[in-house]
């Protein structure tokens, strides 16, 4: 096994449990294909600082375009904003919707099984 093979089993393997306290998860189903996309938030990394009266930030913003695994290339815009703390606040999405877990695992059954 070479390094670079090595060092992609650890981050495949151990990104999930490692950093998913620092991890937000939201699904959404694309509006022109039905495909349901898992994303996660980086909170440590992709989250935008916003900054009020106070010192230090008093917010996050995000903002991401998802495409789909190529049966269609609708691009869909999620745009969550965060607490000073990281905690979601409200979201949006342009091109699909969000939904919950559950309709994430049925359509990848319903994948497997056609
Ligand atoms: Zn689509």
């Amino acid at each position: 096994m070479s390094f670079l093979r090595k060092l992609a089993a650890i981050f495949a393997g151990g990104a999930d449990s490692a950093s998913d306290a620092y991890a937000y998860h939201y699904y959404v189903r694309c509006s022109h294909c039905g495909e349901v996309i898992k994303a996660r938030v980086d909170l440590r990394n992709e989250l935008s600082s916003e900054f009020g009266e106070g010192d230090g930030p008093s917010g996050y913003s995000y903002r991401k375009v998802l495409i789909g695994r190529g049966r269609c290339f609708q691009p869909i815009e999620v745009i969550m904003t965060f607490d000073a703390r990281r905690k979601p606040l409200s979201r949006s999405v342009t091109g699909g919707e969000f939904v919950g877990e559950e309709e994430y695992y049925e359509a990848q059954q319903a994948t497997s099984a056609s």
